[in-house]
């Protein structure tokens, strides 16, 4: 059991903040708020100190691409085709034409070990990874072994692909199916790892391949995560291909039937606002990512206006550079206010259920606000810094435009300490980082 004692802020929801009070954990979830006395539980109970700290719902990465975390500081001169085929497109032939490095653990292993090092000290307890089938089953291990939550999504494509023949996506789906068998236990309570789908686009997937997809996602129970709607390219494609925009293309195949969430939305009309309500669509909102990529900005005024629920993501190291909500939340609501020269077009407290709620939502997990029952997904901040000195009577927005990932002390997921005053619980942090540069150096150089 731990008990959070006499936290100065608990932010509950981004409506709901408490002060000056305790909170209990008991197994994988939050059990009591309120004032607490240790003598109730004995030697049983961890106490943290919580004065003069905030606690609040741990933040939901909802989409990003782990493997690119050894490609961060690339070109910032390309849109999304070229920049695939420049930077993206011969990372993934070196992967496979250098093979494993001699004495060191898997690559894949080591990627998605880096990418959650950096989410966790970020405050990011669940992430969506929509990653390469390349050793696929060690990127949830490395997450199991750190403590962190998270959604592994095989990226999945049988058009728009270079040099790829009909058996590279046969293996795909061997893949897909060797991670449900080996990670997908949703009726083991304290399971961190899911599967979900990952077909990439509809513009790279045949209508043979998503049939598969919904086909598995049926049969398994799984949700589904595709990029819809990235670039204006994509929109006149989808046009010319099927005289449909993306999203009116995907209710065609019946994948949005499925639990479906969509990854950019930047390029959505109205009608498809409206039929991603229909069907319960969740759209990804990544603000960093569209702006590097000169993408374009997202309707998500509209979208909260439809009723949605929208969840925030990095999206990959490649086109962010960092894997860092905190930054996510502050550029998303400024890109909003500048696009529509409106400064109330979207507030801290939008931004930050996006980053907690809205996520776990995406990652369909009862988190994402801190309650009595829900799932003990929490992060520790210390606001005692110049840059996060706050005056006010209210303490949302100065935690959405002040505070930064180095003010995470603590984190806890599912009921356990991953990282406590800033040093990492469950692994030796500083043996896998050294590993880790050096895979870095042997595979993106
Ligand atoms: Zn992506």
């Amino acid at each position: 059991m731990l008990l959070f004692k006499n936290i100065s802020y608990l932010i509950c929801d981004p409506f709901k903040v408490e002060q000056d009070v305790d909170l209990l954990i008991e197994g994988n979830k939050v059990a009591r708020i309120g004032t607490i006395d240790p003598r109730d539980y004995g030697q049983k109970l961890k106490i943290l100190d919580g004065r003069g700290k905030i606690v609040m719902p741990g933040l939901v990465n909802a989409h990003t691409h782990l493997w690119q975390s050894l490609l961060k500081g690339r070109r910032d001169d390309l849109p999304l085709v070229p920049w695939c085929e420049e930077v993206i497109f011969p990372f993934i032939q070196v992967l496979h034409e250098r093979g494993r490095l001699d004495g060191s653990r898997e690559v894949s292993y080591l990627w998605s070990m880096l990418g959650a090092l950096e989410m966790v000290r970020s405050g990011i307890t669940s992430v969506i990874d929509m990653d390469l089938g390349y050793q696929a089953n060690l990127i949830p291990q490395a997450w199991f072994d750190l403590g962190m939550r998270g959604v592994i999504a095989i990226e999945m494509a049988d058009e728009w692909v270079p040099e790829q023949d009909s058996s590279a996506i046969e293996q795909e789906k061997e893949n897909v199916l060797g991670l449900i068998e080996h990670w997908h236990r949703p009726w083991e309570k304290d399971n961190l790892i899911q599967v979900a789908l990952g077909p990439s686009a509809p513009f790279t997937c045949s209508e043979t391949l998503l049939a598969w997809v919904k086909d598995q996602a049926e049969k398994y129970g799984l949700g589904v995560q595709i990029h819809v709607s990235e670039t204006r390219w994509e929109v006149e494609q989808a046009l010319l291909t099927w005289r449909k925009y993306p999203l009116e293309f995907l209710e065609t195949t019946g994948l949005l039937s499925c639990p479906v969430t969509a990854v950019h939305c930047v390029h959505l009309t109205q009608k498809e606002i409206d039929l991603a309500k229909r069907y319960g669509v969740i759209p990804v909102y990544n603000p960093k990512s569209n702006m590097k990529l000169g993408s374009g900005v997202a309707p998500v005024k509209e979208m909260l206006e439809a009723g949605l629920e929208i969840a925030l993501a990095t999206d990959g190291a490649a086109s962010n550079d960092l894997l860092d909500s905190f930054e996510e939340m502050r550029a998303g609501a400024m890109l909003q206010k500048v696009s529509h020269e409106d400064p109330s077009i979207l507030s801290a407290r939008d931004m930050l259920r996006m980053a907690t709620f809205g996520g776990a939502k995406a990652c369909r997990i009862d988190a994402g606000i801190v309650a009595p029952g829900k799932l003990a997904d929490l992060v520790m901040l210390n606001p005692s810094s110049p840059h996060f000195s706050h005056f006010g009577p209210d303490i949302v927005p100065a935690l959405v435009y002040c505070a930064k990932a180095s003010d995470v002390e603590t984190v806890v997921i599912n009921g356990e300490l991953v990282m406590q005053d800033k040093r990492f619980v469950t692994i030796e942090e500083d043996l896998l980082y050294k590993e880790i540069v050096k895979a870095g150096r042997f595979y993106a150089n």
